[in-house]
């Protein structure tokens, strides 16, 4: 059956990527319809609102969201595909392409995925000024001090939660399966010194992986992690980790590539899923043509699979790594001097010159 895919191409430089891609998108997928939900300044203008509830039928009607990236306005729509669909699962690959910009002298075969709590940790945002919680007579354990001692400041709580933990172990495990690969869990956090919080990720995680024992499983203090992730990237597959880690070490991630402009990313919940590329909105090339639209190609590919269009994304996957071993087309980030138009126009060639994969 034909899809709908919804659109919302985001702010700064999000655009010059996005558009080129739909379009791009559009010609291998002639039946599927694509809507732009009206949001941000325009629907602000509009709606006196940067999410009407227009938009949010929108989404909700469409099977999927391919989503730019957003400095602000588009802020909104984004909360509620995150936290209202319940996407909870972050997926971030970081795969080695032949010709990319890798820093590694060796970074063949580098091929993990980061798979990040999307909803809790201290991306709940709930802050607020200390006072508010004197009356927690609280003292810490490291610090030893009560809240009344530290004057004016501020906090954040950080979210742990019993089911948002064990569903996203799962799914991380799920996942090890799926890609069949080293066949490896790592869960990632800081449970020295966040006993509460992330020691208990860390020991619901461990009680999750008793039901996959074909897996091999290991867990890494966040600094650690990041570390290996640079000196011996190839060793990872799997990396489920909270919230805040997840973000970071998913720019370790895209730095091992070269750049940010490699950062695919999708956001799985149970009946919705969303795309994004994992990086911002580079607002400092703005208006000058040359974000690399790799990350947001890598995104449609996991849209493509989540839309069972198998053999489409393989084929748009081939293309782009096509064009790195070429090595001709690749956008400032990656080393050249190619436009992001240049780049999409050279995956479109590829996609026309290699055999088609047989659905
Ligand atoms: P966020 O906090 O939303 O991740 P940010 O402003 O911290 O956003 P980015 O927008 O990701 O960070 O940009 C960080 C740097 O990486 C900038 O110099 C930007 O130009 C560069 N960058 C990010 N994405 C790309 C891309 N796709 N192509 C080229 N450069 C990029």
């Amino acid at each position: 059956m034909a899809k709908t895919i919804a659109v919302i191409e985001g702010e700064d430089s999000a655009p010059e990527a996005i558009r080129p891609v739909v379009e791009l998108l559009s010609n291998l997928l002639p039946d599927a319809s694509w809507v732009y939900p009206e949001v941000g300044e325009s629907a602000m203008s509009k709606f006196s609102t940067t999410f009407p509830p227009e938009a949010r039928e929108c989404i909700d009607s469409a099977d999927t969201t391919l989503f730019g990236s957003t400095s602000g306005p588009s802020g909104a729509a984004l909360r509620y595909l995150r936290w209202g669909k319940e996407t909870f699962a972050n997926v971030r690959p970081c795969k080695y392409m032949t010709g990319c910009s890798s820093p590694l002298q060796s970074p063949e075969g580098i091929d993990f995925v980061i798979v990040r709590e999307n909803l809790e940790d201290l991306y709940v945002g709930m802050e607020g000024g200390l006072g508010e919680l004197e009356f927690l007579e609280k003292v810490g354990r490291t610090a030893r001090r009560n809240i009344s001692q530290y004057g004016t400041g501020r906090y954040a709580v950080k979210v742990i939660t019993e089911a948002g933990t064990q569903r996203i172990v799962r799914f991380a495990c799920e996942l090890a399966r799926k890609r069949n690969s080293k066949r490896k869990v790592t869960c990632v956090t800081k449970h020295n010194m966040l006993s509460e919080t992330d020691g208990y990720f860390l020991e619901i995680a461990k009680g999750i992986v008793g039901d996959y024992l074909d897996l091999e499983f290991e867990s890494f203090i966040v600094d650690d992690c990041a570390c290996r992730l640079v000196l011996e990237p190839q060793a990872f597959d799997v990396v489920v980790t909270p919230n805040l880690y997840g973000d970071i070490l998913s720019d370790v991630a895209g730095g091992l590539l070269g750049s940010l402009g490699m950062a695919a990313s999708g956001c799985y919940g149970q009946n919705y899923a969303y795309f994004e590329p994992a990086h911002g909105t580079a607002p400092d090339i703005a208006g000058t043509n040359t974000i690399n639209p790799t990350a947001t190609i890598l995104s449609a590919v996991m849209m493509l699979e989540y839309l069972d269009y198998e053999s489409i994304a393989r084929q748009l996957y081939r293309a782009t790594e096509h064009v790195y071993q070429q090595g001709i087309s690749l956008t400032p980030d990656q080393g050249g001097n190619a436009s992001t138009s240049d780049f999409v126009d050279a995956v479109g060639d590829c996609l026309e010159r290699l055999p088609r994969i047989p659905s």
